[in-house]
C-alpha cells in the first residue's frame, strides 16, 4: 500500500527533489498540492497525475481533514511557516513531515509535538542525511568503532546567498542565517554519528558590516560541540563563500570523511588508516540510493507498521536548544553548558 502525501509549497526544493523522490517511492505517492498559485499548482498537478480536486490553497488547507486520499502532510514552506503548518495539519488528523531546520524556534517545536501528540499522528523531521547511504556507513562506523574510538569531528557547509531580498536572509521566515538552514547539517550529523548528546557549547559569528544580505541574519558561525566522551566536534556553516560541504571523524586507529558530505548525490566517502606498515587512503563504494526517497518511505513505512520515526519532533527540537545556545555563546563570549 502507498499512503498519499500532500506538499505544502510549491518552490525550488519541492519541485526540483521532493516530486521526484514521491514518483520513485515505493510506500508514497503524491496525491495533493497546496499552494498560493493557483495556475502553477493546476501545471505541476497536470505534471505529477494529481486529481484537481485535490488541490488546496493556504485558506482553505483545514479542510484537507475530510480528504482520504492524504494521509501524510509535508510541509516545504519558509521555516517561519512550519510550525503553524504542521499544527494546523495535526489538528486535522494527518500525519506531518517537516522540512528543517523543523522551525524558527524551540517554543514552536514543543507546540509541533505537542498537537501531533493531541492528534495521535506522527511528526517527523527531514533530516535526509541521516537516510543517505554513505552517512549511514559513516554512523556505522563510529557506532561499532571499526577505527577505535572517535576523538574529534570538523564539519562545514558553506554557500552563497545571492538575492539580499530572498525569504532565507529575512529572520521572521528564516530564524536565522547560516546556522539554522546550514550550519544545522554538522550539528545534527555530529550528534547522530556519535549517538550522544553535546554537554557543552562554544560560538563565533562574523558577518560583513555593509552587506545587504547580512542586515537580519548571520554570515559566518564557527562552533564547537563538547561531547560528554570527550569528542570535540568543529562545526562551521557560512552564507558568503564558494560552496563547500565536508565532514570528517578521526578516530584513534583512522578516519571516515565525506566530501562533498551534504550534496543531493554523489557524496564521496574516503576512509585513512594503517594497513600493515603504510598508511592507507581508499574510496568506499556504497549504492546511490535516493536519500529523498528513502526519506519519504521511512514515514509511511513508520504509519504503516507503526513504529518510531528515526527523527522525530523531538530530534528537531533538541538541535533547536543547541542552536540557541551557540547563538547565546557567540553573543555572551562563553561556553554554554547544557543540562
Ligand atoms: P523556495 O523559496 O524555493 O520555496 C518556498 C515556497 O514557499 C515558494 O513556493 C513560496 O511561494 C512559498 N511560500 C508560501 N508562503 C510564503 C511566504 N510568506 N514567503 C515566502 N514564500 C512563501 O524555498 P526552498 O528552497 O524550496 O525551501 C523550502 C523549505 O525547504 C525550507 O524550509 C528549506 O530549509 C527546505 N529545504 C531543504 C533542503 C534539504 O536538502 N532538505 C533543501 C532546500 C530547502
Amino acid at each position: 500500500k502507498r499512503l498519499g502525501w500532500a506538499v505544502v509549497g510549491l518552490g525550488e526544493f519541492a519541485l526540483g527533489q521532493v516530486l521526484p523522490a514521491l514518483r520513485e517511492a515505493k510506500y508514497s505517492r503524491l496525491t495533493a498540492l497546496v499552494s498560493g498559485d493557483p495556475a502553477k499548482a493546476r501545471r505541476v498537478a497536470d505534471q505529477h497525475g494529481v486529481d484537481p480536486k485535490n488541490i488546496y490553497s493556504y485558506d482553505n488547507f483545514d479542510s484537507i481533514r475530510d480528504n482520504p486520499d492524504i494521509d501524510v502532510v509535508y510541509i516545504v514552506l519558509p521555516n517561519g511557516l512550519h510550525a503553524e503548518y504542521s499544527v494546523r495539519a495535526s489538528r486535522a488528523g494527518k500525519h506531518v513531515m517537516t522540512e528543517k531546520p523543523m522551525a524558527t524556534s524551540p517554543e514552536e517545536c514543543e507546540q509541533m509535538i505537542q498537537a501531533a501528540r493531541a492528534a495521535n499522528r506522527k511528526l517527523m523531521v527531514a533530516y535526509r542525511a541521516q537516510f543517505e547511504p554513505r552517512h549511514v556507513e559513516v554512523a556505522r562506523l563510529t557506532r561499532t568503532r571499526a577505527f577505535g574510538n572517535p576523538r574529534a569531528i570538523t564539519a562545514e557547509f558553506v554557500q552563497n546567498q545571492g538575492d539580499p531580498a530572498q525569504w532565507r536572509l529575512d529572520r521572521n521566515l528564516a530564524g536565522g542565517g547560516s546556522l539554522p538552514d546550514i550550519g544545522l547539517y554538522p550539528l545534527n550529523f555530529s550528534r547522530f554519528v556519535l549517538g550522544e548528546e553535546p554537554s557543552a557549547v562554544m560560538a563565533h559569528i562574523s558577518s560583513p558590516p555593509n552587506d545587504p544580505r547580512f542586515r537580519e541574519v548571520e554570515d559566518r558561525v564557527a562552533f564547537t560541540l563538547h561531547f560528554p566522551s570527550g569528542v570535540i566536534a568543529h562545526c562551521l556553516s557560512g552564507y558568503s563563500a564558494h560552496r563547500s560541504s565536508r565532514f570528517r571523524i578521526m578516530s584513534e586507529r583512522g578516519w571516515a570523511s565525506l566530501d562533498p558530505a551534504f550534496a543531493y548525490e554523489r557524496n564521496r566517502l574516503t576512509v585513512g588508516r594503517r594497513v600493515g606498515q603504510q598508511e592507507g587512503i581508499e574510496e568506499r563504494q556504497v549504492e546511490d540510493k535516493s536519500q529523498f526517497v528513502l526519506e519519504i518511505d521511512h514515514l509511511s513505512q513508520a504509519i504503516l507498521e507503526n513504529k518510531p520515526v528515526k527523527t522525530p519532533g523531538e530530534e528537531g527540537l533538541r538541535d533547536h536548544v543547541l542552536m540557541r545556545a551557540i547563538y547565546r555563546s557567540a553573543e555572551e563570549g562563553r561556553r554554554i553548558t547544557l543540562s
